[in-house]
This record gives structure tokens, sequence and C-alpha cells, in this order.
């Protein structure tokens, strides 16, 4: 069949991966439709609620050589930016012995870190190409960001991952207190040191961001449908439609992309994949926020993002491993509170604050999946982005697309294969 509008491709989920990948295939010449319960950009998306980097520094996985030494003080610590209930853990001990086995070499790290960065190299200048087409080129901004530390000694101590960026091509300018707070002169005097990586990005307003895509794609013929996918209708191995909540839609290609929910319906296709709730949540100051940083600062001793966005000041992170469906735990979101105000003592203490919890959704060894289904050659993954899917959803998208269509793909589509799980 060639790939023009006899091809009937749905795509499932409208996160910032899934309406990247409806643009991708309809660009494609596919006829494409959107399938989500939700409004693209909503809050229950991870794609709403993220740290709003875009950068090529991002490729340094959760899980490093050490990390196990510290799993019974994630057990204890409950101030931390990584914690694991106790209620969880019977559940989750295949995935975290998964993890841990992904981060316990360098050579490990070293090899995901070089996958990443074919994912988020050129993530920033995807970002601002697909910004513009959408009409919202103000939503990708493109100054850089900062990585703050107390000191020099602190920078050395990652010296791991700032030589895992240096390999994969990432530049920055190092910062001593004076530069420092040239660029944020309202940043707390416990930070002497940073790094400016001037080749990333972030995104004004991510919401607003993927609701902007997805009303692109609707312009550009994208059918949204909203609906929840429970399923496939297979027929001898090819696909006859997507089931959905709301009956089936007939199709004969379609794409996983719904985030936590992707795990359920790999399985529908035949592939068992490891996916594990990496919990975040973020405070956001509402209003300007002034004391507070100019550019995207990420402060070492936090683990979290401080990015300013459309809606206020966001401090964004914080890992809770407690299964998706656990209540929030908005203790997680105090700490970020008491972080951002220590890191930025200037700001002003009663502005309202809301509170956010999401799923980032993670495979133990840091990389997404993104491949074709072992039941069907029809149907396509494109989830499991953990801490990246922001930056890396274009350059995703367009391998998916070139997987579903048969053309040359921008990178390897090797290390994404969902059959590398084995059990
Ligand atoms: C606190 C935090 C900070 C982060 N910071 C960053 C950052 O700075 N930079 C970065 O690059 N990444 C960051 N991330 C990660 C990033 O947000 C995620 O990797 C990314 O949003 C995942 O996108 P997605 O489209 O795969 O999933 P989601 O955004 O979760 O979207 C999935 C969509 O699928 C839909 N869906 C679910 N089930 C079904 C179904 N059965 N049928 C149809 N639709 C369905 C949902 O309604 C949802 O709209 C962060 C995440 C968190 C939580």
């Amino acid at each position: 069949m060639s790939q023009t509008n006899e091809t009937q491709a749905v795509v499932i989920g409208a996160g910032i991966v899934g309406v990247c990948a409806a643009l991708a295939l309809r660009q494609a010449g596919l006829a494409v439709t959107l399938v989500d319960p939700d409004e693209p950009g909503g809050e229950q998306a991870a794609s709403y609620g993220n740290g709003a980097f875009i950068t090529p520094a991002s490729i340094i996985p959760m899980s490093v050589p050490g990390l196990w030494r510290k799993v019974p003080g994630y057990l204890l610590d409950r101030d931390g930016p990584l914690t694991i209930r106790w209620r969880h853990l019977p559940r989750l001990t295949p995935w975290l012995l998964r993890f841990l086995a992904a981060g316990m070499t360098t050579a490990r790290v070293e090899r995901t870190a070089a996958i990443l960065s074919g994912l988020l190299h050129d993530a920033p200048d995807r970002h601002a190409a697909l910004a513009a087409a959408a009409e919202v080129p103000g939503l990708i901004e493109r100054r850089g960001v900062l990585y703050v530390y107390p000191d020099r000694a602190a920078f050395a101590a990652e010296a791991l991952s700032w030589r895992l960026r240096r390999t994969a091509g990432v530049v920055w300018r190092e910062l001593d207190a004076a530069a420092l707070r040239a660029f944020e002169p309202a940043l707390s005097p416990a930070y002497g040191f940073g790094i400016h990586v001037p080749a990333a990005a972030n995104c004004a307003d991510p919401g607003a961001y993927v609701a902007a895509l997805a009303a692109h794609a609707a312009r550009l013929g994208v059918r949204r449908v909203a609906a929840r996918a429970t399923g496939f209708a297979f027929d001898g191995g090819r696909l006859r439609a997507v089931e959905t909540d709301q009956g089936p839609i007939a199709c004969n290609r379609a794409v996983v992309a719904a985030g936590m929910a992707s795990a359920r319906l790999a399985a529908a296709a035949g592939d068992r994949v490891p996916l594990e709730a990496e919990r975040g949540y973020h405070v956001q100051l509402t209003g300007g926020a002034p004391g507070g940083p100019h550019l995207p600062v990420m402060p070492s001793d936090g683990k979290m993002a401080n990015t300013v966005t459309r809606e206020g000041l966001r401090a964004a992170g914080q890992v809770e491993l407690a299964g998706a469906g656990a209540p929030p735990d908005w203790r997680r979101a105090e700490i970020l509170l008491r972080h951002l105000y220590a890191t930025w003592p200037g700001l002003a203490r009663d502005l309202p604050v809301r509170r956010w919890m999401g799923n980032r959704p993670s495979t133990p060894d840091g990389l997404p999946v993104i491949s074709v289904a072992r039941r069907s050659p029809d149907v396509f993954y494109a989830f499991g982005h953990g801490h990246v899917g922001l930056a890396a959803g274009p350059k995703s998208a367009a391998l998916v697309a070139a997987l579903v269509t048969g053309s040359t793909p921008p990178l390897s589509p090797a290390p994404f294969a969902a059959t590398r799980f084995r059990w």
C-alpha cells in the first residue's frame, strides 16, 4: 500500500509525543486520527506540568554507578529529590532492579547518554521550527539554561555527567560567582558557580504549546476523537481498528503514545514493557515573580527546574516511586516550594501557589520505546520518555513516522526496540 490517504493512522494519546507523531504522519501524507479522552495540553498529561527544559544536555540517565547504595536512604529520607514509598516496593522491585542494573557501570551510562544524544542534540531547533509552523514561535525561548552549584567542587563531583555531555558535543561556559550574579542577580549567594548551556531552550508554556500543536495538526487535516483507547482489532495479524470506549475506529496503522497508559496497550499488541511512573510535582507562583530567575535554572542540590512560564514561576522536579495510581503526597510539592524560596530569597511569600503532580512514563534503562509491535506490523510505539519527553518529542515523532511509512529513519531505531526487555 502506498503511504497516502489510503493509510489510516490512529495516534493514541495527545501529549507532546502523540501530537508530534500525528503531525509527522500527516505531513508524510497519511490520514490521521488523534485519540485522547482529554484535551491536548490538559493537566492530565506529563506534557503539561514538566520543567519545560529543552536541552541537549539532558542525556544523563537517572541510574548511575553507585546509586544502589543510596536506595535505603531513599526509603527513609522524606526530603530528598528521590523517594520510594514502602508500600509500593514489592511491585516496584523488578523494575527497580533493572533500573539499578542499567546504571551499574560507567560503560552502560556512556551508551545510554550517547543514544539519548541522538534524540536530543537538535531538540531546540526542532521545537523552534514546530512552534513557528504552529504560529506560536514565542513559546520556544532560546536563551540557554543555567546549572548552578554551591561551588566548583560540587560541579567537579558531577565530572562523569559533564564528560559525557562534552563527548556528545554539548558546549557550555563556566561562570564564577561574579559572572553568575550578572546572569541572575536574585540568586541566593549559596550558589557560587554556574554553567550556561547557550544552545538549550525552554518552553514558555508547555500546556499551551501542546494545545497549539494539536490545533495546527487539526488545520492540516488531523481528525480529533475524544475517546479512550482500550485495545486493537486484528485480522490475521493485520490491524483493522483501534478499540475505544466510544466504539472502534477503523484504521490500518496505529501509534501508541499514551504516556503511562501505553504499557497496557502494548501488552494488547504483544509486548511486555516494564513501565513505571516516576511521579513528579510542580509548584507555580502565579503572576509575575519579581526576585526570581530570568533564565531557566537547575540548582544542583534540588534537582529541579526553576522556569518562568507564562502561568508563573514554576519549580518542577522530584522523583516519587509510589505507583501511578497512588494519591499525591503534597509534601513533595512543599519540598519544591521551600527549595524555590531558598534559591530565590527575594521572592514574595504571599503569591498564590498552584500545585501539580504527574507521571513520567519511565522505562528502567532510561530510553523510550520507539518500535513496531511484536503482534502486528501495523502497530507502533512511541512512549517511555521518562525525564526527556518534552525535549525528545519531535525527533521521536520523526523516527516513529519513518518506521510507519518505511522511509529512512533520522537515527537508528535499534536501541528503542520494545523487544529489548527480556523477561
Ligand atoms: C515534574 C516533571 C518535570 C519534567 N521536566 C521535563 C523537562 O524539563 N524537559 C523534558 O523534556 N521533559 C520533562 N519531563 C518529562 C516529560 O514531561 C514527559 O516525558 C513527557 O511529557 C511525556 O509525554 P507523552 O506524550 O509520552 O505522555 P503524556 O504527556 O503523559 O501524554 C499522554 C496522553 O495520553 C492520553 N491517554 C492516556 N491513556 C489513553 C488512552 N487509553 N487512550 C487515549 N489516550 C490516552 C493522556 O490523556 C495524555 O494526554 C518532566 C516530567 C515531570 C513529571
